[in-house]
C-alpha cells in the first residue's frame, strides 16, 4: 500500500468518525421534532390559561387567548363580558377585533391562535372570518360540558371550517388537566355554584396555590 492510498484510507476513516454521526443526527431529528411538537404548544397554552385566570379574577369568565407568530407571543386577550358590559366580548373574539386593527393580515395569516378553551361557535366565526389556519386549544368541549353541563348543539371550529373548504390545523386538547383549574377562578354569577359542583362531583381539576 502506497503512503497515498494510506493518507485516503486514514482520511475516509476520520470522515466516517466526523460526518457519519452527524448525517446519522439528520436522520433522527424528525423523531425528535416529532417527540417534541406536542411539548412546543405548552408554554403558550399554560400563558392562554394564566390570562384565564387573570380573566377570572377581575370578575369575567376564565377564558384567555393569544396569537404567536414566528414562535413569538404578538397579542393576549381575555373574556371581558361582565368589565364590557358585552355579552359577545369572548377572549377569542376581542382577540380578532384587536388582530383586526393591529396586525397585518399577512401576518394573522400565518399565526397560531392559542385558546384555554375549544372555542365556541360565535368566536369560531370570527376566526374563520380572519382566515387564521391553525388553532390549539387546552380544554376539550367535552369537558367543558361535563364542567359548565352546557348541552346546546354547537357547531365546533373544525366542522365549520371542513363545512366551508377552509384549511385547519385543529391541535388539542393540551394541558388540558391544567386548563380545567381555570374553571375554578369562574366569578360571582348564577353559574359558578353549579361549575364548582361539577368540578368537586367529577373530581377534576383542583385550585391553583399562590396565584
Ligand atoms: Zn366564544
Amino acid at each position: 500500500m502506497t503512503k497515498n492510498v494510506l493518507l485516503i484510507v486514514l482520511s475516509a476513516f476520520v470522515l466516517s468518525l466526523t460526518v457519519l454521526p452527524a448525517c446519522a443526527g439528520n436522520n433522527v431529528l424528525p423523531y425528535r421534532e416529532e417527540a417534541t411538537s406536542s411539548t412546543r404548544h405548552e408554554p403558550f397554552i399554560r400563558q392562554a390559561f394564566e390570562l384565564a385566570i387573570s380573566s377570572g379574577k377581575k370578575g369575567n369568565h376564565p377564558f384567555g387567548a393569544l396569537l404567536v407568530y414566528q414562535n413569538k407571543v404578538i397579542l393576549t386577550s381575555e373574556n371581558t363580558v361582565y368589565t364590557d358590559r358585552n355579552v359577545h366580548s369572548h377572549a377569542e373574539i376581542n382577540l380578532m377585533t384587536k388582530a383586526r386593527r393591529e396586525i397585518p393580515p399577512e401576518v394573522l395569516r400565518e399565526s397560531t391562535m392559542y385558546a384555554s378553551t375549544a372555542p365556541c361557535m360565535l368566536c369560531c366565526a370570527s376566526i374563520w372570518y380572519r382566515d387564521i389556519k391553525r388553532v390549539v386549544y387546552g380544554v376539550s368541549y367535552e369537558t367543558f360540558a361535563k364542567i359548565t353541563g352546557y348541552r346546546d348543539k354547537s357547531i365546533p371550529c373544525d366542522k365549520l371550517y371542513q363545512e366551508t373548504g377552509k384549511p385547519l390545523e385543529w391541535i388539542g386538547p393540551v394541558l388540558e388537566e391544567e386548563g380545567i383549574q381555570v374553571f375554578y377562578y369562574w366569578p360571582h354569577d348564577s353559574f359558578r355554584s353549579s361549575i364548582i359542583k361539577n368540578l368537586e362531583e367529577l373530581g377534576i381539576g383542583k385550585p391553583l396555590q399562590n396565584r
